[in-house]
């Protein structure tokens, strides 16, 4: 199985709009600025593709969606997986009708195809006329295992503040659990000792109310036994070189390009 970063960064985006518009000054470890010359620090909003079986699964339509497909010449989408529906991680649904020739599978709970529906009405009740411009979306409602293209996937609700419905995903040994507050037991036992964990770590410190921040993330990867664990969802709090020196040899900050390899 192979898994490929599109985006890393939190809603904002790195370097974020408002860092600019202050001329970086209140940027609080100058990672904005230094985003145009370290590529380890531009981080677009959060989404990755899995590749197994010759198949390539899509978690979340970020809204840097094309420029992350154009950037690492992503070939094909054979379905989408969503985790929530805040517009950090379905904004770029509409520039997927690339890769709808035919009906493109999207699996996702109940109350985020609720709100995909709303969000894109023109996408699930076109007009007569379609045209080429509207994606062809086959959105399934999921709330238990299933298996696609013979890996199980199994969704797992965490809390993401009062937001219903937020999913992280386990697909054989990769879990990816990009927005989250805290995780139940159970959810923790569906990914006790996985290879490969992909998490939320908003930031460095100061704790957030919908979000995970690094000594959180750190104190769940330990909790889990993951393998190796892999931080994203990065605001500009977080240094790609200073904050690593915290990290112990089975974690890392992922960044957008990022390529990694997982057994089994
Ligand atoms: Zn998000
Ligand atoms: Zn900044
Ligand atoms: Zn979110």
């Amino acid at each position: 199985m192979k898994l490929l970063f599109l985006g890393t960064g939190t809603s904002h985006g790195v370097p974020a709009i408002d860092c600019m518009l202050n001329n970086f000054a209140r940027c609080p470890k100058g990672v904005c600025a230094a985003a145009f010359s370290d590529a380890r620090h531009n981080r677009t909003r959060c989404s990755i593709v899995v590749e197994y079986d010759g198949k390539s699964v899509l978690i979340d339509v970020s809204p840097d969606f094309r420029h992350q497909v154009l950037r690492e010449k992503v070939m094909r989408i054979d379905a989408v997986l969503i985790t929530h529906c805040h517009a950090d991680h379905i904004g770029g649904i509409p520039d997927i009708r690339s890769y709808t020739h035919r009906p493109l599978p999207f699996f996702a709970s109940r109350e985020s195809a609720a709100r995909i529906r709303q969000a894109f009405d023109y996408v699930f009740n076109p007009p007569e006329m379609r045209g080429g411009g509207i994606p062809d979306i086959d959105l399934h409602e999921i709330d238990a295992p299933f298996e696609l293209f013979g890996a199980a996937v199994t969704p797992i609700a965490v809390e993401h503040g009062s937001l219903k419905g937020a999913y992280g995903y386990r697909i054989g040994e990769l879990a990816y659990v990009p927005d989250l507050k805290s995780m139940s037991q159970e959810g923790k036992q569906k990914l006790r000792g996985v290879k490969c964990l992909v998490v939320d770590a908003l930031r460095d410190e100061r704790p957030h109310s919908t979000h995970m921040i690094l000594p959180e993330s750190i104190a769940l990867a330990r909790e889990l036994g993951a393998q190796r664990t892999y931080f994203t969802h990065l605001a500009h709090n977080i240094h790609y070189q200073l904050d690593s020196a915290i990290l112990d040899d089975t974690m890392a900050f992922a960044y957008d390009g990022l390529r990694v390899e997982i057994e089994g």
